[in-house]
């Protein structure tokens, strides 16, 4: 496999650069030119097909194809790019992934000829369904954040906040593929056992503390065979972009099932993604340091330790959640703000969350999805989940229509954004990931 660096800047990176697709130079677009990122689609009965976010349109793959503007491109990248799904392009690895974003700048940029076919290759995302971008064989949530690991240990253990293994294992658990839907998908309230500390008998009916979990995902590429771990200093290449995800939890679920063996019934029942995949060629202006451990902190193990990603493994990626409520939809009311924080705080990367979990030779493949965990941050507002920021309940949100949030209720639409900047280039954005909360099942 041909190694590239993944936080090399080159003309698709020039924050001059502009597109002929007009929406896409908007300064506040989420997806101009710089960004390019990829995703599935399908307008009415029309088959689904790979597409790319560029302003408030998409560019449309198998249209370009038909109109000859990818005979430059090597016959397995167009293939994939035929494809209904990004499987097959995920597993080509980063020389193509390159590859094609240099093709597809080139065909957007502000003097490229191709705008001449803009009716036959642009479909306006209002127009368009958008389908989960790849089949997702497998899932695995990490808990990568140890402010988010510190808030909730201290919950359940004031004394001892953070487990001893914290901070030499990137914890992680299994979590479940079938359920992961695309944003806009309704999540029904899902019923389960619960118990009441002074209940005798757990009870079996409707989560009464449903919640949301702001995580990010990373999208795998090429993979590895069963085996044959991964080296740190490989991880990256494994890795084709990123997403935003929401790990929906039933936290009255959770507190009764989680011992001995972890989170079940009360995160599977639904996980919901962000649409489009940004890729780490998108995200190379906006690569930071790893977090930097506090004095007196471990070092990782030398598995998970590797000079570049220490270097430059972090992702500067500014990350929000925001609530509508059936009522502040009904009175014509803006969502509210819950939270905003920051992906550069986590205690690990996601070259190190590959690296470790490829490190017994468990096998990674194209689609799977790795989710960093609830990106919470020192702050009080940079909490990712309402368990923390009610601190379980005890001090509820206040809504502009009066009423009262300790989770989330029927009706209620959770929003997740996330978007780069830095000067001197382009901001780019993930989208938005969505999700409202239908009633539970009789
Ligand atoms: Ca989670």
């Amino acid at each position: 496999m041909t190694h590239l660096p993944t936080h090399t800047l080159d003309a698709t990176h020039d924050p001059q650069l502009s597109s002929w697709v007009a929406s896409a130079n908007r300064p506040d677009s989420d997806f101009p030119i710089q960004n390019l990122p990829l995703g599935v689609f399908r307008r009415g009965n029309e088959p689904a097909r790979i597409g790319v976010a560029i302003g408030d349109q998409i560019l449309d793959l198998a249209a370009c194809h038909r109109h000859g503007l990818f005979t430059e491109l090597p016959s397995d990248l167009v293939v994939a790019l035929g494809d209904t799904t990004l499987n097959r392009l995920l597993a080509l690895g980063r020389p193509a992934w390159r590859l094609l974003r240099q093709h597809l700048s080139a065909l957007l940029r502000h003097d490229a000829p191709a705008q001449t076919l803009a009716a036959d290759i642009l479909i306006p995302q209002a127009q368009a369904e958008l389908l989960l971008p790849a089949t997702i064989g497998d899932y695995t949530d990490f808990y990568a954040s140890i402010v988010h690991a510190t808030n909730v240990g201290s919950m359940f253990r004031p004394d001892n906040p953070l487990l001893p293994n914290y901070k030499y294992v990137p914890i992680g658990y299994h979590g479940r593929a079938s359920s992961i839907v695309v944003s806009g998908t309704p999540v029904r309230r899902p019923n389960g056992q619960t118990k009441a500390p002074q209940a005798v008998q757990p009870q079996f009916g409707p989560t009464r503390r449903l919640d949301y979990e702001l995580e990010v995902g990373v999208l795998i590429g090429p993979g590895n065979a069963l085996g044959e771990p991964i080296p740190i200093a490989e991880a990256e290449q494994h890795i084709f972009g990123v997403c935003l995800v929401n790990d929906w939890s039933a936290r009255d679920i959770q507190t009764w099932e989680y011992q001995p063996l972890g989170p079940f019934l009360a995160k599977n029942f639904a996980t919901s993604i962000s649409p489009w995949i940004v890729t780490l060629e998108a995200l190379a202006p906006f690569r930071t340091p790893a977090y930097p451990r506090p004095q007196g902190d471990p070092a990782p193990l030398p598995y998970l330790f590797d000079p570049a990603d220490q270097a430059g493994g972090g992702i500067d990626l500014t990350l929000e959640v925001w609530l509508t409520s059936q009522q502040m939809r009904a009175q014509g009311i803006a969502p509210l703000r819950l939270s905003r924080g920051s992906f550069r705080e986590m205690y690990w990367t996601i070259a190190q969350l590959v690296a470790h979990h490829t490190s017994n030779g468990c096998n990674l493949r194209p689609g799977d999805l790795l989710a960093s965990g609830t990106v919470s941050g020192p702050a009080r507002e940079a909490r990712g989940c309402l368990l923390e920021l009610t601190w379980r309940g005890e001090e509820p949100i206040s809504l502009p229509t009066g009423e009262q949030r300790r989770f989330l209720e029927d009706g209620d639409e959770v929003i997740l954004r996330g978007w780069c900047e830095r000067p001197g280039f382009r901001r780019i954005g993930l989208g938005e990931c969505r999700g409202m909360i239908l009633p539970a099942l009789e």
